[in-house]
């Protein structure tokens, strides 16, 4: 096995095990990176498992082109796993991505309540809110909720994509279901998901002081502009280590 290989399952494994400490996966939910052996063909997640569970050997690879194992005698793997496939089939520039239930998401996806950049760690989200994703618009009121195969997957992977091309946004709600996230990097994408999460306490905390007045919000509260989500998110890209390493340490405790 390459270095490189050994690595990126070593991180996979981390990345699995932070999203859990940190609340954002539980039993359900899964982080995936692209294949470092054939990154434009395949893509690392792991099997049926719950996220803080996942070791390195139980990665598997799968196949952008339609979610099937690699290797024939592979392990059952998870059935949402067309989210990932679509998005690395439709996206070059993402390498990592994110599908979580996480309750403090939840909301936003149900109605539209701005989830704007509350402070400079949530820049990367960008000036607008998140497209919602709802299942129901394109496969009728009588699903499960769930993305059970390639033509779900390339619905929500369709609204990943800016009217102008790329980059892509980071981000899509899910109504009724949770939100997945994408980044150009595995730790970036940890990053990015612990940020997203924060953001949505602060915009909840800010709703109770609101009095619930979601409207008021939507008027008043003066977020993150354009030229500031650019600056921020450039400055922090940096910073990202620091974050993963004592996310790292903190596993060890
Ligand atoms: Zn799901």
């Amino acid at each position: 096995m390459s270095e490189d290989y050994q690595q990126t399952l070593q991180d996979l494994s981390l990345a699995s095990k932070i999203l859990a400490r940190h609340g954002i996966v539980d039993g359900f939910g899964h982080v995936s990176c692209r294949d470092p052996r054939a990154p434009k063909e395949h893509y690392l997640l792991s099997r049926n498992l719950a996220p803080a569970l996942v070791e390195p050997e139980d990665i598997v690879a799968w196949r952008i082109s339609d979610a099937e194992p690699v290797q024939s005698d592979a392990p059952r793997g998870f059935l949402e796993r067309c989210i990932h496939s679509e998005i690395y089939r439709q996206y070059e520039d993402v390498h990592a991505v994110v599908h979580f239930h996480s309750p403090d998401i939840l909301p936003f996806g149900l109605m539209p309540i701005p989830f704007k950049p509350v402070y400079h760690m949530a820049s990367f989200l960008g000036p607008d809110s998140p497209p919602i994703f709802d299942i129901s618009d394109s496969f009728g009121p009588s699903t499960d909720m769930l993305i059970r195969n390639t033509t779900h997957g390339a619905a929500l992977a369709s609204l990943f994509a800016h009217s102008s091309g790329t980059p892509t946004r980071p981000l899509v709600l899910m109504r009724g279901h949770g939100a997945t996230l994408t980044a150009p990097s595995l730790k970036l994408l940890i990053f990015r998901a612990i940020y997203t999460q924060h953001n949505a306490r602060v915009l909840t905390s800010l709703s109770a002081l609101a009095g619930g007045a979601h409207n008021v919000i939507a008027q008043n509260a003066k977020f993150l502009s354009p030229e500031e989500c650019e600056a921020a998110t450039a400055s922090i890209s940096g910073q990202v280590n620091r974050a993963w390493e004592v996310w790292c340490k903190e596993l060890e405790a």
